[in-house]
């Protein structure tokens, strides 16, 4: 039987620390399904639609994985897909109190679920995707943060 694990995020842009995460998780899972949050508590720059089409362009051609979005409680949307294993992202000491506060929460709401930790290459530690849209926004470019796709939209985003 073949082991999907579902990566749940805002993804406000994708970054190269998901993507890091996500070929990383690749080589342990058979499949991996990006699941796009809808309601993120900051109003998101991408539109859900937009998130998602970043995200097939991004990782076009690779079969083994699939974007999806959930609204809602994450582990209500496992359930109805027949998942029960979900991987996070720890980038410094500072993610892991939020995390394993989650973790034990999904778990204790659904007790088939698990949490897989994973840590991205050191030189993606300090990225999020907020540190992209500043950068961005202003006019800055960082090209060894995102894929060619995501600078794509950045800059329609925000170049006049
Ligand atoms: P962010 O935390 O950047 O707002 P998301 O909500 O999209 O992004 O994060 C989804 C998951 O991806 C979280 O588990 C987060 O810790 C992880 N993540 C985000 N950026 C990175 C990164 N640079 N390296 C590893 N994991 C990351």
């Amino acid at each position: 039987m073949s082991k999907t694990a579902v990566y749940p995020g805002s993804f406000d842009p994708i970054t190269n620390g998901h993507i890091d995460l996500v070929y990383r998780a690749l080589k342990i899972f058979d499949k991996v399904t990006i699941a796009v949050l809808v309601n993120t508590k900051k109003e998101p720059l991408f539109s859900l639609k937009e998130r998602m089409e970043i995200i097939q362009d991004v990782f076009k051609g690779e079969d083994r994985i699939k974007v999806d979005y959930f609204e809602g409680l994450l582990i209500d949307y496992l359930k109805k897909h027949n998942y029960n294993i979900v991987i996070r992202g720890l980038r410094a000491v500072s993610d892991f109190e939020l995390e394993f506060q989650m973790a034990l929460t999904n778990r204790k709401l659904y007790p088939d679920f698990e949490t897989f930790f994973m840590v991205p290459a050191i030189n993606y530690t300090f990225l999020n995707s907020s540190v992209i849209k500043e950068i961005y926004r202003f006019g800055g470019r960082a090209p060894d943060l995102v894929p060619p796709a995501v600078e794509k939209y950045l800059k329609n985003k925000f170049d006049r």
